[in-house]
């Protein structure tokens, strides 16, 4: 049997489709999964995902251009994976953006508010409609089970993401689809357009607001979360939000995370 690192391969042969693949939490994951024998169809706006798709092997990956704000570009995609690969096991539902500003209520931005509940709740509800067989997985956040007290857009999309999940996996149970989301703390990626100082700070904040120290989130071990979730050997789960945080949501001072992802 083939291996990883002496492991057997989780996703041998499985068919994936990865929103916002061609950055941060999405492409790590594209990578893994590639690792772990999937074949990979990267699904974003940023045509980067090119790039992604050459160096993982033309052979694993594909980019496909795909605005999840357009149904119809989401049905593309999902058509061109079938007709290519002949059917479809995951989809990783993972592209998201933040405002530019700060987004409390009472300085809410509803242009701005709009267009990230667009990407990312109604992306991600369209992505899941589409699914046909296999196994589901969306990024939603800490966010998406706390209140904030800045980017309420942020915060109320995600826990829409989670209600999505909530949903769909009661729904969806019944074809043998499971629906499942990680919820990542912060993690270094160009999501938020921090400044490399200032993402260092935050990123030692929620490290002294975890449970586990000495240690930061990094995108590969989202990855790795996903992974399990696509995998057989999470063959029994569905409806879970797997926090991916280092305990910081387990601890009663962590009411208002998002405070501090500005
Ligand atoms: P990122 O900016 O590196 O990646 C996001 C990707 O989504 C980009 O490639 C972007 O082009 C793509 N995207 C944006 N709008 C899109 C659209 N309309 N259609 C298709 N693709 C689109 O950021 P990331 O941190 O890797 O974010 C991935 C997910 O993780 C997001 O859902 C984000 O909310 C979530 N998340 C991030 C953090 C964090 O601290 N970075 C924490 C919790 C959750």
């Amino acid at each position: 049997m083939a291996e990883v690192n002496g492991q057997p391969l989780k996703l041998a042969g499985k068919i994936s489709i990865i929103t916002g693949g061609a950055s941060g939490i999405g492409e790590a994951t594209a990578r893994l999964f590639a690792t772990h024998g999937a074949f990979v169809v990267v699904a974003d706006i940023q045509d980067e995902g090119h790039q992604v798709a050459t160096s993982i092997g033309s052979n694993r990956c594909t980019y496909f251009h795909c605005d999840v704000t357009d149904e119809r570009q989401v049905i593309s995609v999902v058509d061109f994976t079938v007709e290519t690969y002949g059917h479809l096991d995951i989809m990783f539902s993972n592209a998201g953006i933040v405002s530019t500003s700060v987004q409390t209520i009472l300085d809410l931005d509803l242009t701005q508010f709009d267009a990230l509940i667009a990407v990312i709740a109604r992306g991600s509800a369209a992505c899941v409609k589409r699914r046909v067989r296999g196994c589901i997985i969306c990024t939603a956040s800490v966010a998406g089970s706390r209140g904030g007290s800045v980017r309420t857009d942020y915060v109320m999309a995600k826990h829409a993401v989670v209600g999505l999940v909530r949903s769909a996996s009661k729904q969806l149970g019944v074809h043998g689809i499971r629906v499942n989301c990680v919820s990542p703390s912060a993690v270094a990626t160009p999501l938020s357009k921090r400044s490399p100082e200032r993402a260092r700070k935050t990123m030692k904040l929620y490290e002294s607001l975890s449970s586990l120290k000495g240690v930061e989130l990094g995108v590969a071990d989202v990855a790795e979360a996903v992974v399990f979730l696509a995998s057989d050997g999470s063959a029994f789960i569905t409806g879970h939000d797997l926090a991916v945080d280092g305990g910081l949501t387990k601890l009663p001072d962590a009411d208002d995370l998002v405070a501090y992802n500005s």
